[in-house]
């Protein structure tokens, strides 16, 4: 069977996207592949057309390694849709389960076997491989998320580490591996860990041209999270970061409390809670999934209409990562940020603490600098996003700072006076002080602890009457950012100099930030202009929207009869092609996208009753 008649008779689609075709090829024909595509690129077919075409030329079957314990099962489900034989084995698998899913697999009964990384390891797995090789029966090795295996990752599986006995044991089956993340670091690490030294490097382009950044500066966070769900996003499904477990709480109730579907994910809750919250929000529609960074590698749900984050991430991986679960469809979506003075501090604190080692800090702290520098810019973010993956790119047109240049004004002056002040209470006084305590001296506010201190006779005090406490903080935040100024918090989060200082203070770094508040028009005419319903919806007209109501209620009555997400079933752009066209026939109905033989077979007569009934 080719590639091509495998793409479409099984999954139902007609061409192949973007370089999926050349990796097939190669891998199909026994290359190894190491492919770095962004979530919703299409990496599952670059493996499963290759284990299809392998098996059914006689080499046997494909294992299939992910860490996705909890997504397996659709996973496969998925797979058994397409008519593909497939099986997973984790610990979710009885005894009498697993070994039935052992027996098939040796009986050469199985097209692809998923597994997680810890049972690679095992002698009892090993062995059913060895059995396989000995027949000549192991086809190929898919390693999924491969970022997992570098401690440079935001995902680090120790367990991935000891994959490398797949090559070691097993030297003539090919491999591919695949990630989301692009970073160099991860990257160079990925083909060390799993000696890919010679495998073929597939680069796609890291753009996700429909999502939509914004960053906001943070005053009350919770709020402006709730109005922007409520301007923009009110019935679409959404994820929502925040650090904390308590966070997470207390913004889905506060979610809740307004009327939003909101659901808690963190790594706190029994793994039964989890696995029910993460099965609703991938079964129904529009749940806001609240989640601490726990909740959402593989999730495959193509509809998340928008990533917001409450906290700040540790890096543009994880910012990337994170946003591009948002808009895997291809319809427009919105990544949203909302980033404050106290994110800096907190993010800084965090490596300052850690005990890892000097140098492995000074790495965190370089990744750190590159998302601060994301996020105080003034001119396109996604060209500083790519460019951070070494793409070259120009001004997007999508996001906050293209649609609306942000007012900048030159804080130069303002950060010599706060730097100044900070260096002449240290002077003074013997040791530093916090934040608050030197916008109050620069406001010129008479406190009980500047008379106190005697700061009041200090030469820079109120000499920076004319900001607002706001923009101080700004300037401040700014200075952080570019490490101008330190934090130290082992001393009640005293201000310090740092190295960068200097030349701050001579004048030499010039500093420009943007205008706090947001002009009210921004928002009205982002409101009008940009509305997040998908456009394959958007062009139905009245009938076809009441065709493609129907075939979704169908849909939803299949997928709870085969405890699947209905997205597995078929997707919204297959449903709304079938509301489009309304087909009368099986002919009719073959060629849509998403309708693979076996679906057809499955579900073509029923599709065309809700035809009829309509
Ligand atoms: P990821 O790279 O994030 O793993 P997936 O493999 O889940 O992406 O693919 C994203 C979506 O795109 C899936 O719904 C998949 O069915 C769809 N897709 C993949 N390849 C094609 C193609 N050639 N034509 C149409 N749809 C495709
Ligand atoms: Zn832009």
């Amino acid at each position: 069977m080719s590639i091509t008649s495998i793409l479409q008779e099984v999954f139902g689609y007609q061409v192949f996207r973007g370089p999926q075709q050349a990796i097939i090829e190669h891998v199909t024909s026994g290359g190894d592949a190491l492919v770095l595509m962004p979530t919703g690129g299409g990496k599952s077919l670059c493996y499963q057309i290759p284990a299809i075409a392998r098996r059914a030329a006689g080499q046997g079957i494909t294992v299939v390694i992910s860490p996705l314990i909890a997504l397996m099962h659709d996973q496969v489900g998925a797979l058994h849709e397409a008519g593909v034989k497939a099986e997973f084995l984790n610990s979710t698998l009885s005894f009498e389960q697993a070994s039935q899913v052992e027996r098939r697999l040796l009986a050469g009964d199985i097209t692809l076997l998923y597994a997680a990384p810890e049972r690679v390891n095992t002698p009892r797995f090993l062995a059913q491989l060895d059995a396989l090789q000995e027949r000549g029966h192991l086809s190929l090795f898919a390693i999924d998320e491969a970022h997992c295996v570098s401690q440079w990752g935001h995902d680090f599986r120790p367990e991935y580490r000891a994959l490398t006995v797949l090559h070691e044991r097993y030297p003539t089956v090919p491999r591919i591996a695949l990630t989301a993340t692009a970073d160099a670091l991860t990257r160079a690490d990925i083909i060390e860990r799993l000696q890919l030294q010679d495998a073929r490097l597939f680069i796609s382009s890291f753009d996700r041209p429909n999502i939509r950044y914004t960053i906001v500066e943070k005053r009350e966070a919770t709020q402006q999270l709730l109005r922007f769900i409520q301007d923009e996003h009110m019935g679409d499904a959404g994820v929502v970061y925040c650090q904390s477990r308590k966070k997470v709480e207390d913004t889905a109730d506060l979610l809740c409390d307004n009327g939003i579907a909101a659901l808690p994910y963190h790594a706190g809750l029994d793994a039964k809670v989890r696995q029910a919250n993460q099965d609703r929000f991938l079964r129904s529609e529009g749940i806001v999934m609240v989640a601490t960074i726990a909740f959402g590698m593989g999730i495959d749900k193509p509809d998340v209409r928008f990533v917001a984050h409450l906290d700040m991430p540790k890096n543009i991986e994880g910012y990337y990562q994170e946003t591009g679960r948002a808009g895997r469809d291809g319809e427009p979506a919105d990544a949203w940020m909302c980033y404050g003075l106290q994110d800096v501090v907190n993010q800084r604190r965090m490596i300052d603490e850690s005990p890892a080692e000097e140098e492995f800090k000074q790495g965190l702290r370089g990744k750190l600098d590159a998302l601060l520098g994301l996020a105080e810019a003034t001119d396109c973010r996604r060209v500083r996003l790519l460019r951070y993956f070494d793409e070259a790119s120009t001004d997007c047109g999508n996001c906050d700072n293209c649609l609306q240049a942000p007012d900048v004004w030159d804080a130069t002056d303002a950060a010599r006076k706060l730097l100044s002040t900070v260096y002449r209470v240290q002077q003074m006084s013997g040791f530093g002080f916090g934040a608050g305590h030197i916008v109050d001296i620069l406001r010129g506010k008479v406190t009980e602890k500047v008379t106190q201190r005697r700061h009041d006779t200090l030469s820079t005090f109120g000499i920076g009457a004319e900001l607002s406490e706001t923009q101080w903080r700004a300037v401040l935040r700014q200075l952080l950012a570019i490490g101008a100024v330190a934090v130290d918090a082992q001393a009640f989060n005293t201000l310090a100099l740092t190295e960068v200082s200097r030349a701050v203070l001579k004048g030499e770094v010039p500093i420009r930030l943007r205008t706090s508040a947001p002009k009210t028009a921004t928002r009205k005419s982002r409101r009008t202009s940009h509305t997040t319903a998908p456009k394959t919806l958007a062009t139905l007209d009245l009938h076809q929207q009441r065709r493609f109501t129907a075939l979704k209620a169908w849909r939803a009555g299949v997928a709870k009869e085969h405890n699947l997400p209905a997205y597995v079933i078929f997707h919204d752009a297959t449903l709304a092609a079938i509301a489009q066209t309304a087909p009368q026939s099986l002919e009719q109905l073959q060629g849509i996208s998403g309708l693979g033989v076996r679906k057809l077979e499955a579900y073509g007569e029923a599709v065309l009753q809700v035809m009829r009934e309509d």
